[in-house]
C-alpha cells in the first residue's frame, strides 16, 4: 500500500471510527460491577487491617460488620457459599452439607453433583451442576432486573464456583486436581473458552497457569509458633519447602498450597478482561471463591506457619485483584467479601496454650474408628447382618442416617434403632449431643436455631451429631470445621466501593445479609422472604 493510498483509507476510515465510538458506546451503569469475594475458611479474627495488601486495604477502607456470624449450625462450605449469594439460610437452599445421603434412594450425594445427567466435567466422567440448589441466586436477579447483565464465577472448588455462580450463569470455572486443569461442566459450556483452555495450556506446568510455580512452597517460620508442630499433616511435608510442581501428585499439591489462590484470581482477572465485564453498557457480576486458607487451614490449622503465609499470599492476591478493579472502573464497582466458615484450631495446639476444653484427652476422636465402634455397637445390639450395615446407616455431612427401606428388609424396628444409636452417640465422650429431627424442629435454644436454619426435607440426617466444644472429630492429623461454636461460625463480612459508606458496626450481622445488602447498594430489588437482611448502615447517604 504506498503512502497516499494509506492517507485515504485512513481518511476513510477515521469518520467511521468516530461514528461507531459515538453510536454504540452506551453510558457507564453505575456500577460496572458487582464482585462477591469469599475466603473459604477465614476466622473473623483473621481479618486485620494492618495486613498491607488487599484484606488489610477491606478492613481499612471498606465497612466493617465486626460481629458477624453464619446465621446456621452446619457449617461447611457448600451451605457456606449458597447462604452468600441466595441471602436464604441452607435449610431453604436445598443444600445442608457438602454432602448428604438422600433419604428415598439411600445414596450418598455430593451438594452440586447431578448424577445420571448429561451434565458432565470437561475432561472428566462426572456430573457437576446447580441442580440441588431450589432458589435463585444474585446471578440470577441481577439477569431479572437487567437482562443483559453477565453472570461469571471462579474458584478453586467446585462447589464454591457452583455455589456462588448459580443456575443462569454465563460462565463458572473451578480447578480440577486430577486434571490439572481449570474446568466447568456440560451444564455451562460445550466446551471451555479458548482463553480459559490457553489459561490451562497443553500442560498447566509446562505452558499453562503453573508454569511459573517454584518447585517448593517456601515460607518463613511462623510468628505464632514452631513450623513443625505436632497435629499437622505429614502428606505435603510438615516444613517450608513443602513439595509443589514436582512428582505424581503435584496437582494436589498445588490444590493444598496458597498459590491455587495466585491462578484463582489470574484467572478470575482474565475473565474480567476477555468477557469485557462492566464494559458494555450493564452491571455484571463476577463472583470469586479463594479456597487455599481452607486446604492449608486443614491440613495445619490455623496458627501455624503456613496458614500465617497462606493469609499474607492472599493479601497480596487481593491487592492485584484491587488494582484490577480500580484501574477498570476507578470507584464505579461494589464488592464484598466474606467467608463460608471458619475452623477449630489443632487439639495439640489448644492444648499447649492451656485452653483446650474437650473432655476426651488430646481433644481428637478419630472417625474412622469412631465409625467402627457404632457399627460394632449397632450389629450386636439389633443383630443387622454386617454386611447390611453400610446400606442401612448413611453418615454425611448433614448428618446420620437410619435407611426405612433397608430397615423393612431385615426386619428392623426402625425406631428403636434411630433410639438405640442416638442414646449409644450421645454416651460417647466428646460428644455434646445428638439431634432429632423432632429436637431440631421444636428446640428453642439458639442451637437449635441454628440447626433449624440448617434443615432440609429429605436430606438433613435422621440424626446430627454436635461435638462437645474444642471436640475434633476427624482424623489424626489436621482439622476441620462443621460445629455451630463461634470459631466455626464467626467470619469477617465487609462491603466496599460504589454506595458503600466507610465505618464499621458492632451489630450483629450475618453472611446471608450480603446478598440482599449488595442488591441495595446497585439499587436492585431482591426476592421477599429471604433470611437476610439489607443492612443499611453500610450503605453511603445511610446517616450512620
Ligand atoms: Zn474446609
Amino acid at each position: 500500500m504506498s503512502l497516499f493510498s494509506r492517507f485515504i483509507s485512513v481518511l476513510i476510515i477515521f469518520p467511521v471510527l468516530l461514528l461507531t465510538a459515538c453510536s454504540t458506546q452506551s453510558p457507564s451503569p453505575e456500577p460496572q460491577l458487582v464482585v462477591m469475594v469469599s475466603i473459604d475458611q477465614l476466622r473473623a479474627d483473621r481479618l486485620d487491617p494492618e495486613l498491607p495488601g488487599g484484606l488489610g486495604r477491606l478492613a481499612r477502607e471498606g465497612f466493617v460488620f465486626t460481629n458477624a456470624t453464619l446465621d446456621h449450625g452446619l457449617t461447611n462450605t457448600c451451605p457456606g457459599h449458597v447462604v452468600m449469594s441466595s441471602g436464604r439460610n441452607p435449610g431453604k437452599t436445598g443444600i445442608p452439607g457438602n454432602s448428604y445421603i438422600d433419604h428415598v434412594t439411600g445414596r450418598e450425594r455430593y451438594c452440586v453433583d447431578e448424577p445420571g445427567s448429561d451434565n458432565v466435567v470437561i475432561g472428566s466422567d462426572h456430573t457437576r451442576s446447580p441442580a440441588a440448589i431450589t432458589v435463585s441466586t444474585f446471578g440470577d436477579w441481577l439477569k431479572d432486573y437487567s437482562a443483559d447483565s453477565r453472570v461469571f464465577s471462579v474458584s478453586a472448588k467446585d462447589r464454591a464456583a457452583i455455589t456462588l455462580g448459580g443456575k443462569e450463569a454465563d460462565g463458572v470455572y473451578w480447578y480440577h486436581s486430577g486434571t490439572e486443569r481449570f474446568t466447568t461442566s456440560a451444564y455451562y459450556a460445550e466446551e471451555l473458552p479458548a482463553y480459559v483452555a490457553a489459561f490451562n495450556g497443553a500442560d498447566a506446568f509446562e505452558d499453562g497457569f503453573a508454569s511459573g510455580f517454584p518447585e517448593t512452597w517456601e515460607h518463613p517460620e511462623g510468628s505464632l509458633r514452631v513450623d513443625d508442630y505436632v497435629g499437622e499433616v505429614t502428606m505435603n511435608l510438615r516444613v517450608s519447602g513443602h513439595p509443589l510442581t514436582r512428582g505424581e501428585q503435584r496437582g494436589n499439591q498445588i490444590y493444598f498450597s496458597p498459590f491455587i489462590d495466585d491462578a484463582t484470581g489470574e484467572l478470575a482477572r482474565l475473565v474480567l478482561a476477555e468477557e469485557e465485564l462492566g464494559m458494555r453498557g450493564s452491571t455484571d457480576f463476577l463472583a470469586v471463591s479463594y479456597s487455599a486458607t481452607d486446604t492449608v487451614g486443614h491440613l495445619y490449622g490455623p496458627f501455624s506457619a503456613e496458614s500465617e503465609d497462606a493469609l499474607e499470599r492472599l493479601d497480596r492476591e487481593l491487592g492485584l485483584m484491587l488494582d484490577a478493579l480500580d484501574a477498570r472502573f476507578g470507584d464505579n464497582y461494589v464488592l464484598a467479601l466474606s467467608a463460608d466458615h471458619g475452623v477449630q484450631a489443632l487439639p495439640e495446639w489448644l492444648r499447649d496454650q492451656d485452653d483446650l476444653q474437650c473432655p476426651v484427652p488430646g481433644g481428637r476422636i478419630e472417625m474412622n474408628a469412631f465409625g467402627k465402634t457404632v457399627f460394632g455397637y449397632l450389629i450386636q445390639r439389633f443383630q443387622i447382618p454386617p454386611d447390611r450395615i453400610t446400606d442401612l446407616i448413611g453418615m454425611a455431612a448433614a448428618g446420620v442416617t437410619v435407611n426405612a427401606a433397608v430397615a423393612e428388609e431385615i426386619g428392623l424396628d426402625r425406631a428403636a434403632v434411630l433410639v438405640g444409636l442416638e442414646a449409644f452417640l450421645e454416651a460417647q465422650p466428646g460428644i455434646e449431643t445428638v439431634w432429632t429431627e423432632a429436637e431440631i424442629r421444636q428446640g428453642e435454644s439458639e442451637t437449635a436455631r441454628l440447626y433449624r436454619n440448617s434443615w432440609v426435607d429429605g436430606k438433613s440426617g435422621h440424626l446430627i451429631v454436635q461435638s462437645a466444644e474444642d471436640c475434633l472429630i476427624w482424623r489424626p492429623e489436621g482439622t476441620t470445621h462443621g460445629s455451630p461454636y463461634l470459631y466455626d461460625r464467626a467470619v469477617p463480612l465487609v462491603f466496599y466501593g460504589r454506595n458503600i459508606g466507610k465505618g464499621q458496626s458492632d451489630a450483629e450481622a450475618h453472611s446471608i445479609d450480603m446478598a440482599p445488602t449488595l442488591g441495595a447498594a446497585i439499587g436492585m430489588p431482591v426476592p421477599d422472604g429471604l433470611d437476610g437482611a439489607v443492612r443499611s448502615e453500610a450503605l453511603r447517604g445511610s446517616g450512620q
